[in-house]
């Protein structure tokens, strides 16, 4: 399908904050996603944590695989539906550039650090990373991503956040969320395109770890069913379970993005969006049909309850936020173990939460055990 008129064009974009000339033959999408793969903080992601700490094995998730798997899905999802498959991925590779080390344990105890300084929240640090944090180009700080980008990835905001964001750039990406309205059907997409990846990934890394078992996963509507169907038409799959649980994730991938496209479809055809822009005053689009939705939340709460909460799981949990937490300590007490450009910054406490934010698993480890000479995890 072409272009859809309510996907964002990049001919017609918000632009960018310093505005650049057109390139010869890319669209400003790509650019922008093509600055994005080439970012310092994109390569980090291969060693932040998703789920799994990283040293813990080599088949499983990290952050920079999950986004990968988040734009294949989201791009399985644009093309059908006319939205500009570009911008998806680039919306999709970046959305977690901002996470710290150690995943949501290393973001919860940032967060209770800067308390009293502002707070941590990695959707506004992804976009601090590619407004400000990146060192790329000789005249300006960041990326210098279109709106359209950087719109859709600040994906949540704080309204104290939003307003900060109004003050610095009025009209901008922290708008939305002071207006309640939407941003982009491509910016809504990666939304789900996140949780149809983590969901289904969660399931294969989860079983690959032993936290948890096929029996379990069969309580569940949506694996329950394509288990069946998978052992009804392939018999001799019990004696293969590895190959049997990933027919089982294929086949409840598949089913899930053709719910978004079909139930999206039906609500444009409801809503007759004639424009990007009309899409921000509509209602949420992207969505699961309501089975879907309540299937999917099931998935959810079961990997909340019984994966991310797992005592396994909690054990290093604990030991990550400690290492953050001293971290912070550390670098609050002796600016100078920090890099000369974060040492120099007058917000003290903002430029340790960046440099901190930006460190992969291991190098935060390394850090730690040099400044504390404890070894933990
Ligand atoms: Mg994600």
């Amino acid at each position: 399908m072409s272009r859809a008129v309510y996907a964002s064009d990049p001919a017609h974009t918000r632009g960018r904050r310093h505005p650049e000339q057109p390139a010869p033959t890319r669209s400003e999408f790509q650019r922008d996603r093509d600055r994005i793969v080439h970012s310092t903080a994109f390569r980090r992601l291969v060693y932040k944590t998703q789920v799994f700490l990283n040293h813990e094995g080599d088949l499983f998730r990290t952050r920079l695989t999950h986004s990968l798997e988040v734009a294949q899905i989201g791009r399985s999802i644009a093309r059908p539906l006319g939205l500009d498959e570009d911008l998806v991925e680039a919306i999709a590779l970046a959305h977690d550039l901002g996470h710290t080390p150690f995943g949501h344990a290393g973001q919860d105890a940032l967060n209770e650090c800067m308390v009293g300084h502002g707070g941590f929240e990695h959707n506004l640090q992804s976009l601090r990373v590619v407004d400000a944090l990146e060192e790329r180009y000789p005249a300006h700080d960041g990326l210098n991503l279109t709106f359209e980008a950087r719109e859709g990835i600040l994906k949540h905001c704080s309204r104290r956040n939003a307003l900060r964001l109004e003050q610095l750039e009025p009209g901008g990406v922290g708008r939305r969320f002071i207006d309640g309205t939407q941003p982009s059907l491509e910016a809504q997409l990666c939304n789900l395109a996140d949780a149809i990846a983590y969901n289904a990934h969660d399931i294969d890394d989860g079983v690959r770890s032993g936290l948890i078992s096929i029996e379990q996963l069969q309580e569940l509507a949506l694996f329950e069913r394509h288990h069946r169907q998978a052992l009804a038409q392939h018999p001799d799959l019990p004696r293969r379970a590895r190959r049997l649980l990933y027919e089982v994730i294929r086949r409840m991938l598949s089913e899930q993005v053709y719910d978004v496209i079909d139930a999206t479809r039906a609500l444009i055809e409801q809503h007759r969006p004639h424009s990007a822009d009309a899409v921000r005053r509509a209602p949420t689009l992207v969505r699961f049909s309501s089975g879907m939705h309540a299937q999917a939340s099931e998935l959810k709460q079961f990997l909340f309850a019984k994966l991310y909460r797992h005592p396994q799981v909690m054990q290093t949990t604990g030991q990550a936020q400690q290492m953050v937490r001293e971290l912070f300590q550390a670098y609050l007490a002796d600016s100078a173990a920090m890099p000369a450009d974060f040492a120099a910054r007058q917000d003290r406490e903002r430029a340790v939460a960046d440099y901190i934010a930006g460190m992969t698993d291991r190098f935060a480890a390394r850090e730690h055990e040099r400044l504390t000479g404890a070894r933990l995890l």
